[in-house]
């Protein structure tokens, strides 16, 4: 082992032991933007195996405020953020073998990402793409970590499959889309991402490490602005009796039963997003938020958004029709970020 690493060896948590196994550790990356940035660049520094980064997304200016790894230069390119990701960790350190994937990771693809991974964190911004996570934790019996932030709080929870509750535990529906807020509509503050990714990482290490016993039992909710700190201690936590995931065995998200359904809408320059479980929505809420970021109309029926050139149009079941695309995985990335989910 050379000199690189020679303050985390030192480190009686990891010692040689240690760093040996972190240099044959494969980690999936699933999203990669303020937090995925910030978890890519600890572990790539960390000196893991292989680092495969899952991103949807391309570089833009309003990103640069908190994704750490980008530049001016990825935003005026419009580079995808897993192959700009890739080239600035490249070049941090050359020795970890790096794998971007520019992906929509859904319900089609996860399984190829999954395979032969030792871990997956969780960088993403959205629900749906969380149980979908943990539906494949479960299944291919992968630990995956937890992380998310909005505003100036942000939360973290490890999973291991069969010894901690799993995310169907610990909340057992998807949150009906726009009843959370998003970093879209009500911001985000740099610190928080930093905080929320440092939290990832640790356990990360732990859990890459063989650390098992020190992982953290607890779910950890931080808000920077309103100084509090929220523990939930979990390690009595029984998992959920009749958990549909984690007991039952039941992989709804895998199966892309929940999934948006994404569909192109002949000669509209419009794409229809329909829900496999139509949940009634409050426009109230959502159209409070929106107002921030565009203009909105509401009537009984739909709701209305103009914001980034597209116009969203959002229907009382949860359905909703982007104009302005006749790109599905575009008009899927405008749904999840301005309604949620
Ligand atoms: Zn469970």
């Amino acid at each position: 082992m050379n000199d690189r690493y020679s303050r985390q060896i030192l480190f009686q948590g990891i010692g040689t032991a240690g760093q040996e196994k972190l240099g044959k550790s494969r980690v999936l990356l699933v999203g990669c933007g303020a937090l995925g940035s910030v978890i890519a660049e600890v572990l790539v520094r960390a000196g893991i195996g292989t680092l495969t980064i899952a991103d949807r997304d391309y570089v833009e200016e309003s990103n640069l405020q908190r994704q750490a790894l980008f530049t001016e230069a990825d935003a005026c390119e419009g580079l995808p953020k897993a192959v700009a990701a890739a080239r600035h960790l490249g070049l941090i350190n050359s020795s970890v073998s790096l794998n971007a994937q520019i992906v929509d990771v859904n319900a089609k693809t996860i399984e190829a990402l999954i395979q032969g991974q030792d871990l997956m964190m969780d960088g993403t911004d959205n629900f749906e793409t969380r149980y979908l996570l943990n539906d494949a934790s479960l299944k291919w019996n992968v630990p995956w970590v937890y992380g998310a932030c909005v505003g100036s709080y942000g939360l973290c929870v490890p999973m291991i499959p069969g010894k901690t509750p799993c995310l169907r535990c610990l909340m057992e529906q998807l949150p009906a889309p726009g009843s959370a807020p998003t970093c879209d509509t009500v911001g985000v503050i740099g610190p928080i991402v930093h905080l929320v990714a440092a939290m990832e990482t640790a356990e990360a290490l732990k859990i890459l490490t063989g650390n098992a016993a020190l992982i953290n039992r607890k779910l950890t909710g931080i808000d920077l602005w309103d100084n509090q700190i929220m523990t939930m201690d979990l390690s009595q936590a029984e998992r959920l009796s009749g958990c549909p995931a984690c007991v039952e065995r039941r992989f709804e998200f895998l199966s892309g039963e929940h999934e948006s359904q994404a569909q192109m809408l002949c000669g509209r320059n419009s794409v229809q997003i329909s829900r496999s479980t139509p949940r009634p929505l409050d426009f109230g809420p959502i159209a409070k938020r929106l107002a921030s970021v565009g203009s909105v109309k509401c009537n009984d029926y739909l709701l209305r958004a103009n914001v980034e050139g597209f116009e969203i149009a959002v229907f009382r079941d949860g359905r909703s029709i982007v104009r302005g695309t006749r790109d599905a995985e575009e008009a899927r990335r405008i749904y999840a970020k301005f309604i949620g989910n």
